[in-house]
């Protein structure tokens, strides 16, 4: 994300919107300017909705953070959303191509998607909802619509490991590009997708890597022409690897790994935590949403997917609560069109 603007520069600045101004009112706000947002945002939109669709970051944030020149596991089809082709020119689309796409399909619907905007307050009840986001600058916007869909994803926030050191700089949830690591001691931790291909990525770009996961071997949820590369890596001592192990303590310039033959210490320059993401548990509690107690699944109907505050719905991963490898934009670009029914009938348009 852009850095925040100087003091100087924000003197210069038009002052944030207010309430009284039609532009900041609607029928829907969605709230998350991802795959699945934007198709709820589309949906909405053909049924005669006036839409904002509100996000922290840029357009598609999750996907622009995600490691440069990734493939995707799926064909292009299965990413698609408001109807619109997908095409590439091999089988499955890049992270560029699926940043390309889903701008256009912005364009395309002339979305009024506000970037940049970083909803924090959710307040008032169905039919009238007023939201508070903040912009690069801290300034408050504040929105009033009907109905809120929130669609927020679940990259922002990574799973911690919970031990000392992990909050070193060298130490990353993300994975970008193989560059800043050459030549490097790089530890990956983790031992589903993520972690395989950065470690495989990793190494052919002259890093030297260490996989610590504490599962036996690699899960085998990882894709079926990464696995056996990775393990032949493993095999030929070209990647070290710790199995039934963990990351007990990370130093400026070392790592301490608990073994099945007792603790070693590594010397080390970088952490990759490749060991997942979670969804916003707070901020859907802060709008009175309900959360299941083990899973935090948000409560709502599985059909038009309101959750248990009338006027507020929840779409894409989120609907999971931490069972996060059930719903991808594969099936969460079609929670668009649920919601969409729904508005339908309760407010009458379409
Ligand atoms: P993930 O599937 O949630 O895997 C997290 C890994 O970290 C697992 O191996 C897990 O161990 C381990 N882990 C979790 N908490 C841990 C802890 N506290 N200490 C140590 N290890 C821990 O995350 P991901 O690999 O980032 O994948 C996220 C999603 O993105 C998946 O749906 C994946 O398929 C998808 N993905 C897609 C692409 C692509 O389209 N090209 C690329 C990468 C990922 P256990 O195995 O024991 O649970």
């Amino acid at each position: 994300m852009p850095d925040l603007l100087a003091a100087e520069e924000l003197e210069t600045l038009p002052k944030a919107k207010t309430l009284g101004d039609p532009e900041m009112s609607c029928d829907v706000i969605v709230i998350g300017a991802g795959p699945t947002g934007l198709a709820c945002a589309i949906e909405a939109q053909k049924i005669g909705l006036k839409v904002i669709v509100l996000d922290k970051g840029c357009l598609v944030n999750s996907l622009f953070h995600y490691p440069a020149g990734m493939l995707f596991f799926t064909t292009p089809e299965l990413l698609e959303i408001g109807d619109i082709p997908f095409t590439t020119a091999n089988q499955k689309p890049t992270r560029e191509e699926a940043l390309e796409y889903y701008r256009k399909c912005a364009e395309h619907y002339e979305l009024d998607v506000r970037q940049y905007e970083w909803v924090k307050t959710v307040m008032g009840e169905d039919g009238k909802f007023s939201i508070t986001a903040t912009d690069r600058a801290g300034r408050p916007h504040d929105y009033k619509t009907r109905k809120v869909i929130v669609s927020t994803g679940y990259y922002d926030l990574a799973n911690q490991l919970g031990i000392p050191g992990e909050d070193l700089p060298k130490v990353s949830h993300y994975y970008g590009e193989p560059h800043p690591y050459y030549d490097s001691d790089v530890l990956v931790i983790g031992g589903k997708n993520s972690a395989a291909i950065a470690a495989l990525d990793l190494w052919r770009h002259g890093a030297r890597v260490t996989v610590v996961y504490r599962g036996s071997q690699l899960h085998h949820h990882v894709k079926y022409w990464i696995k056996p590369d990775l393990e032949n890596r493993i095999k030929n001592g070209e990647i070290e690897a710790y199995f039934n192990s963990s990351v007990q303590e990370i130093g400026v310039d070392h790592a301490v790994i608990d073994t099945p033959r007792g603790p070693i210490r590594l010397k080390n320059d970088f952490v990759l935590a490749m060991i997942g993401y979670h969804p916003d548990y707070d901020f859907l509690r802060s709008m009175g949403i309900e959360l299941s107690e083990e899973q935090c699944r948000p409560v709502c109907d599985p059909v038009s997917l309101e959750s248990n505050v009338p006027g507020i719905y929840v779409a894409g991963v989120i609907v999971a609560g931490s069972r996060t490898n059930e719903i991808f934009i594969e099936n969460g670009r079609f929670h668009g069109r649920q919601i969409a029914d729904d508005l339908k009938l309760k407010l009458g348009c379409g």
